[in-house]
């Protein structure tokens, strides 16, 4: 399988190159030549485990690389996971399914799609006999989604950048106590906007960047797509046949990344009804899909910070799809929206998709009511997605973080302090961070010191 860019400028690349390019030189984001049909395979999978499910799916995708090689990275990403399902599908009532996306190292869905990019870049290093420095900036779960994801990993080092003291202290911890030495957590003196800001410089400079091979850690890799259209499989498979035809996947969402995952698999063939946009109170992606409008906002922090964005970054691989796969015009409409910060569309694939809004003042009362009527607590983004659920509809609720990362907003709904044996295991570790100033110069110095 061959991967082309959204903006049609760049020659398509393999899977290997694909991913280890990350954002196209055309400023585009790679997506798929073509989709399989997987509609013939279903009954045949339904019978797998969660990382040989990975393995079939990316059979047609991960080409070029030879499918032992590929099964040894599926089984060792998912092998870090808690529960022995990985993705358990709990039924809450005959309407209302949760699909748990938090059983791994960092307790939240992003483990899914940053524990096999991980492996990836590792077999990366092994063919190509090269090392690789990854960088980030994260405002919390990416980053040590992304760290956990590279742990000890020979040949690999990472550096993620955080604004210090404005992560919660418990992120905190899950970057800065891995004791592993190829990790470097660094704690910026400023907000996380100056952080993006001094590493945007750092891979600016070209020679820098090229000396160092250094990768970017970012929400749009083709990777992370991918592996996150599996677990959609794995709960539609694992759902009664009987309510299949009308259940809808709720999804909590910010950068429309976790959606789009789903959608794309509707693509393949398999037969999923709807999905449900599920936003907090950044609502850009509400807006596009009840008004058509797509425009960016100011961002207000929120109490689900993880869904707290500004641009729907992932949105491009939508709209280069609902173009028809025309390059040119996805180029037009992201330079227009590039210029005025809006963009109305007229016609696109909507006939999927449903939307929610849940703003902070709803939050807790959703955590409560959840709690009230099946004993069981959800973290604040998955509160979003139960907003508003449907009576005519089965739906699955995505749950995207463990609720022990957000300890206040449960205590204030619930009175009920929620806790994870690997969260208090970690309360107990040597912090081990590196204090910078926000600025390229240092952090160049640093990387220089510390690189592979
Ligand atoms: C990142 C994240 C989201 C949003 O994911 P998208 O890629 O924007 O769809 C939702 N919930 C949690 C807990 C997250 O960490």
């Amino acid at each position: 399988m061959r991967f082309l860019s959204t903006r049609g400028l760049t020659p398509a690349l393999g899977f290997s190159d694909a991913v280890a390019t990350g954002l196209a030189p055309d400023g585009g984001l790679y997506v798929p030549e073509s989709f399989p049909d997987l509609s013939g395979r279903l009954e045949q999978y339904s019978t797998l485990g969660y990382a040989e499910l990975c393995v079939e799916f990316f059979r047609h995708f991960a080409t070029d690389i030879p499918e032992a090689e590929f099964r040894r990275m599926a089984q060792a990403s998912y092998a870090t996971f808690s529960h022995p399902e990985v993705a358990p599908l709990v039924r809450l009532d005959e309407k209302t399914y949760v699909l748990e996306l938090f059983h791994g190292p960092t307790l939240a869905f992003k483990d899914f799609a940053l524990q096999l990019l991980g492996n990836l870049y590792g077999h990366q290093c092994l063919t190509r006999k090269q090392s690789i420095n990854v960088l980030g900036a994260t405002s919390g779960d990416t980053g040590s989604a992304a760290i956990h994801g590279l742990l000890g990993k020979p040949g690999t080092a990472i550096f993620i950048l955080y604004p210090d003291g404005r992560t919660s202290p418990l992120q905190e911890r899950q970057m800065a106590c891995t004791g592993a030495p190829n990790v470097f957590a660094i704690a910026v003196d400023g907000t996380f906007d100056d952080a993006q800001a001094a590493l945007k410089e750092v891979f600016g400079d070209q020679d820098f960047r090229l000396q160092h091979r250094l990768s970017a850690v970012n929400s749009i890799n083709l990777a992370r797509v991918l592996a996150q259209c599996v677990y959609y499989l794995w709960a539609w498979l694992r759902l009664p046949a009987s309510v299949r035809a009308t259940s809808e996947f709720v999804v909590p969402t910010g950068n429309f990344g976790n959606v789009l995952a789903g959608w794309m698999l509707r693509q393949m063939g398999v037969p999923i009804p709807g999905f449900r946009v599920a936003t907090n109170q950044n609502d850009i992606l509400h807006r596009l899909f009840s008004t058509g409008v797509y425009g960016t906002g100011e961002v207000l922090p929120s109490l689900a910070p993880s869904m707290d964005i500004q641009v729907a970054s992932n949105f491009e691989r939508f709209l280069y799809f609902s173009l028809g796969r025309d390059a040119a015009r996805v180029r037009q409409v992201m330079a227009s929206f590039r210029e005025t910060g809006r963009h109305s569309f007229e016609n696109f694939d909507r006939d999927c998709f449903s939307s929610s809004r849940c703003t902070d003042a709803e939050i807790p009362g959703i955590i409560q009511d959840v709690y009230r009527k099946y004993h069981y607590v959800v973290d604040p983004h998955t509160a979003c997605g139960f907003k508003d659920l449907r009576a005519d509809r089965t739906s699955v609720v995505l749950a995207t973080a463990h609720p022990a990362k957000f300890p206040e907003t449960i205590i204030s709904a619930i009175g009920v302090e929620p806790t994870h044996p690997s969260l208090e295991a970690l309360k107990k570790l040597p912090l081990r961070k590196h204090l910078l100033k926000a600025r390229p110069a240092d952090i160049k110095a640093f990387i220089e010191q510390h690189a592979v």
